[in-house]
């Protein structure tokens, strides 16, 4: 990497030469008033629904519709013309007043071909994943709530409780199983998993951080330790669970740093550094290709600037707008 991609920069809210915690990342920040108080108010979730000025922001499948500008969220007779398409709608918010809905569009069949459904709306569907970073951040933010909702709803259709099928309620927030006895309310889920970068030395006793592979991952591809926290135990214990099962590797002074929500389906990354105070470097074989230690000197002499593979065969780090390039960075920077 260019050292000038390693230089230290000022938060211009916290005064520290980091990366800042609060600055929004990808998929955060939503730009909407989730008008909370209106869920519940079912004639005015109805009137916002009929507004001309409301704005749609369809799901097909897995696809959001986006042009090379950004979401497209149509309004007026279009959105009424996809609204009488929609499976499930929920309410997402006030956009400078003007309500926005999700609407899940899946039961649109195909074109011939096999094709997404062109429905009228100018745009390609496309997963917001491959083009979430290249969006205007508002848009993106907007796309991935939406999509976090549309596809709870796809997976809460019958009560985990007593087998009965739910309907939506509360403009998309909650979902009621229908049996009158159970009538248990559900609502969308979020699974917190964190992602932790480990400080500690290389071999030759040079401050360095802990990144690994996996098979899957693009090669070259090199990242920090992540996963999905269990039951009964703190987020501080899953980072130290998580970096011994995989890497062998003891941590303490386990610290938050920030979060990203993470919509593929449900997930929210809550970002953690920790210290390395024992154990030996042994990575888990069966979760990861290799894990090893980078100094600051290694990353700039070896590392490329891209974030994918530039037919180099240089290793490289994962995307700017990703939680795990953040708290690698934040240790670059300092
Ligand atoms: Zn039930």
């Amino acid at each position: 990497m260019k050292p000038d991609r390693m230089a230290m920069t000022l938060c211009e809210s916290c005064d520290d030469a980091i990366v800042c915690p609060m600055d929004p990342i990808l998929y955060s920040a939503v730009p909407l008033d989730r008008a909370h108080h209106l869920r519940r108010d079912d004639k005015a979730i109805d009137t916002l629904v009929r507004r001309p000025d409301r704005l749609l922001v369809p799901l097909w499948r897995d696809l959001s519709l986006v042009t090379p500008e950004g979401a497209v969220m149509p309004d007026g007779d279009l959105a009424a013309r996809l609204l009488d398409l929609a499976g499930v709608t929920v309410f997402l918010g006030l956009w400078a007043g003007r309500p926005v809905f999700a609407a899940d569009l899946s039961e649109a069949q195909p074109e011939p071909d096999g094709t997404p459904p062109r429905l009228g709306p100018d745009g390609a569907w496309t997963a917001l994943k491959a083009v979430g970073g290249t969006l205007p951040a508002d848009h993106a933010a907007i796309l991935a709530y939406g999509r976090a909702l549309v596809l709870w709803h796809r997976r809460a259709r019958f009560c985990g409780i007593c087998g009965a099928p739910t309907q939506s309620r509360e403009g998309g927030h909650m979902r009621q199983c229908q049996d009158g006895t159970c009538a248990a309310p559900h609502y969308p889920r979020t699974d917190p998993a964190v992602i932790m970068r480990v400080d500690g030395t290389d071999e030759t006793g040079q401050p360095a951080i802990l990144m690994h592979r996996q098979k899957i991952w693009s090669p070259g591809m090199w990242s920090v330790l992540a996963g999905f926290v269990e039951p009964g135990e703190t987020l501080e214990e899953a980072v130290a669970r998580e970096v011994r099962e995989e890497s062998g590797i003891e941590v303490a002074a386990v610290r938050y740093h920030s979060g990203q929500p993470w919509p593929f389906p449900s997930s929210l990354m809550l970002g953690f550094s920790a210290t390395a105070i024992g154990g030996t470097l042994a990575p888990d074989p069966d979760e990861l290709e290799d894990a090893q230690w980078f100094s600051k000197a290694r990353i700039a002499a070896e590392f490329s600037d891209a974030h994918r593979t530039d037919g180099s065969g240089r290793p490289f780090l994962p995307r700017p707008d990703a939680i795990a390039r953040r708290l690698v960075d934040d240790w670059l920077r300092r």
